[in-house]
């Protein structure tokens, strides 16, 4: 059995962070296993409050799968404060011959709340990118992290092959923001990109896309895959997530994990 492990936060919801990561997991045949860095409280409107865990319980939840189960891949998501990204990169540094971890740079949520606080996105850059060896940001994360606006996939081009210098070798710029045309992310293994494009899909049922597509780029690394072979999967399955999104709720339903 292949073993993913996410480390992220909880989305009572149940469309976004642990809950879609494990549910991502079991859809794609990978034993899911989680470290929970902070509780939400959250619907399909809005987040209203987060409670984080404890740093050492975090670190400890880490350790203490590694030291009895064999893990083939990690997923990064909400980290929350610069105490948990300390706790995490402390955990992970320890440990012999890391699996891929698959690291999305979770910042605000669509409704706006800020799950990342802003003083520790220097720390996530220092701490948790050079642990990484994929990096998932969105435009708006990429804007955040390299300080400038992006408009266009040449821009995007630039944006990974910038991020990927600050530490994680292998970027997925999300072009799903862009204003216009197809909805194209850019791909960089630190010497090659692709471009994988795919049509738009109108629906306002996009909650915890994110987490999705990065829990299942983890699930099919954890299965062996190349770097361009699993996002490639995980293209198709968080596509098809959405084109069969729930519209569960008064708000931004979630993707469906099961289709
Ligand atoms: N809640 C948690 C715990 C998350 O990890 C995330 C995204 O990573 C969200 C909420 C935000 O989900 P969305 O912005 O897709 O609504």
């Amino acid at each position: 059995m292949r073993v993913a492990l996410t480390i992220a936060g909880s989305d009572s919801s149940g469309g976004a962070g642990i809950q879609a990561d494990l549910k991502t997991f079991q859809a794609l045949g990978v034993f899911g296993m989680s470290a929970v860095t902070a509780v939400t409280v959250q619907n399909t409107r809005k987040v209203y409050d987060i409670q984080e865990m404890r740093p050492r319980i975090i670190h400890d939840q880490i350790t203490c799968l590694f030291d009895d189960i064999p893990i083939h891949a990690v997923k990064i998501g909400m980290v929350a404060s610069i105490p948990l990204i300390e706790a995490i990169a402390g955990a992970l540094g320890t440990i012999d011959r890391l699996p891929p971890v698959i690291l999305d740079p979770v910042m605000v949520s669509k409704s706006g709340y800020a799950l990342l606080q802003p003083d520790a996105q220097a720390a996530l850059v220092r701490h948790l990118f050079p642990l990484a060896r994929v990096v998932t940001p969105n435009l708006p994360e990429a804007e955040t992290l390299l300080g400038r606006k992006i408009a266009d996939l040449e821009d995007m081009k630039a944006a990974a092959r910038e991020i990927s210098a600050l530490g994680a070798k292998m970027v997925v710029v999300k072009g799903g923001h862009l204003k216009q045309g197809s909805a194209t992310d850019v791909l960089f293994d630190g010497e090659v990109f692709r471009m994988l494009e795919s049509r738009r899909i109108d629906t306002e049922n996009t909650h915890g896309t994110g987490c999705t597509f990065s829990s299942a780029i983890a699930a099919h690394m954890a299965r062996g895959e190349t770097f361009f072979d699993a996002v490639g999967h995980a293209k198709d399955y968080i596509t098809g997530a959405i084109e069969n999104a729930l519209s569960l709720g008064r708000g931004c339903g979630p993707t469906h994990h099961f289709f």
